[in-house]
């Protein structure tokens, strides 16, 4: 293998994967720095909201719901019924353009800053494995070493706490499809009353222990399709994690006996500090990879490394490939100019389908089989049914009205009242004067009222026979 080889020979195979097709397990070191502690700020600030939301009700029922079961779904508060779907539809459009449009200009920010998958991994496992099994290189000697007591209880523990957690996340997770009260509810009444239930549970946290415990940064880099995209969502003028080349390039090592590096030689004392805190195992100073998720742990450890040999920090820092070439700022170019223009039409639909979203949803539909009744001798009667949506968080009490001149309601079963978040049927007859009726199909529009308001307006048509449009003596059926 020839030097040149040697230099490019990463760019063969994924970082975690030996050359006979094995993993390499990663060690990365302690993260410690500048952008390590806002990391930690972000990070625990929501886990805190992930954690406390589904305690947090409003009008009794949870902020947020995903009840896929029942078609129930709450966001910041709002209720949604299938009804909506359109417009969850259509926010999830938006959002998924808004993350390319973020990630065009600002690369992976969101793996390294917000993905759950980061936020669980380094400040929850990573964390708690520092604390049972030691830092990097103690961890890596005590895989190393044959089974023994120290061994054994650190393992144990280690995997023990990993499953709890897991349980834990698992349950809150629940909360989020079944609401808090409903989880509370399972987990008192205990595994013999619901099985089925308890059994979901523990192999959900079971997945969710070996994504954490066993398969880490392999999600990042085989499983996420938001990772395997960058290489078309990137381009020369996305602001990434990068080594500035042009400043660190030759690389030499550093001599701290003199506590010099030789002037004509680039910034790079080459001391790989960069790399063992890399937790998918990559060497930034190759560039942008695929592996990396901006996780910015080489920026802190770089910048230590600069203020320990009195030279400016940044090395490595968010910098896009062109600005590091050239020297210039970031371009808006063409691509991020169609993003936008984009982006910007599906925010104003968005806002004007919530602008017309009614409070209440009502279909009505004549009884299926049934025809025109002769009421009296001076009248004609249609029966229909009509299924309201109350999608507002209080009990509305519903009337329908249709113009006097047209007929008169007569509703069954009492008043309507449609309880809050719930679907309300009824029956009621429409009685019709003969005379009005011209033709065997009468459009009629019905007004559904609450509380003195109009929400909404609904066309049906009313029958009559057929001898309307031909002039010859009815004959009901
Ligand atoms: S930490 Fe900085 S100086 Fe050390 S190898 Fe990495 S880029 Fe070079
Ligand atoms: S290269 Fe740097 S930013 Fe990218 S994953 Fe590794 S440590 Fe994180």
């Amino acid at each position: 293998m020839n030097e040149f080889d040697e230099n490019e020979s990463f760019r063969d195979r994924v970082s975690t994967i030996a050359e006979d097709g094995k993993r390499l397990w990663v060690y990365p070191k302690r993260p410690a720095g500048r952008l390590f502690k806002y990391r930690n700020l972000v990070a625990y600030l929501l886990l805190i909201i992930f954690f406390a939301t589904p305690f947090i009700k409003l009008n009794g029922d949870p902020v947020m719901l995903f009840d896929f079961l029942q078609r129930r779904f709450i966001i910041f508060g709002v209720v949604f019924f299938p009804q909506d779907f359109h417009i969850f539809v259509l926010s999830m459009i938006t959002f998924i353009v808004f993350v390319v449009l973020f990630t065009v200009i600002f690369g992976r920010l969101f793996c390294g800053w917000i993905c759950p998958q980061t936020i669980f991994m380094e400040f929850i496992f990573r964390q708690l494995e520092y604390l049972i099994e030691g830092n990097n290189s103690k961890q890596r000697k005590l895989d190393e070493r044959t089974m023994d007591f120290d061994k054994l209880w650190r393992k144990s523990l280690k995997h023990l706490v990993f499953y709890l957690i897991s349980l834990v996340t698992v349950y809150f997770f629940l909360a989020y499809v079944i609401g808090m009260d409903r989880v509370r509810g399972l987990i008192e009444s205990g595994p013999a009353a619901n099985w089925a239930g308890f059994v979901g549970m523990l192999i959900f946290a079971g997945v969710h222990y070996l994504v954490f415990a066993k398969l880490r940064e392999q999600v990042c880099i085989i499983v996420c399709p938001y990772g395997r995209l960058q290489g078309v969502l990137l381009d020369r003028n996305s602001i990434n994690v990068s080594y500035d080349y042009k400043r660190g390039e030759p690389r030499a090592k550093y001599n701290p006996l003199e506590n010099r590096h030789e002037a004509e030689k680039g910034d790079c004392i080459d001391c790989n500090s960069c790399v063992v805190v890399c937790p998918t195992g990559i060497d930034i100073r190759n560039g942008t990879q695929l592996e990396c998720i901006n996780c910015t742990a080489c920026i802190d450890a770089c910048d230590n490394v600069m203020e320990r040999v009195h030279k400016p920090k940044g090395l490595i820092r968010y910098a896009s490939e062109r600005s590091i070439a050239e020297g210039t700022k970031l371009k808006f170019n063409i691509r991020i100019l169609f993003y936008s223009v984009v982006l910007s039409g599906l925010l104003i639909l968005i806002g004007y389908l919530f602008s017309i979203r009614t409070d209440i949803e009502s279909t009505i539909l004549r009884m299926p089989g049934s025809m025109y009744q002769e009421y009296d001798s001076l009248h004609y009667s249609n029966i229909y049914t009509i299924q309201l949506i109350n999608k507002t968080r209080k009990d509305l009490p519903v009337e329908l009205l249709i113009d006097d001149a047209e007929g008169e309601i007569k509703m069954m079963g009492g008043p309507l009242i449609v309880s809050k978040g719930d679907v309300g049927k009824a029956t009621f007859l429409l009685v019709v004067e003969k005379s009005k009726l011209k033709s065997s199909m009468t459009g009629i529009e019905f007004k559904v009222m609450c509380e003195g308001r109009e929400m909404d307006e609904i066309e049906a048509t009313f029958v009559g026979p057929n001898t309307l449009d031909t002039g010859s003596e009815p004959d009901n059926d």
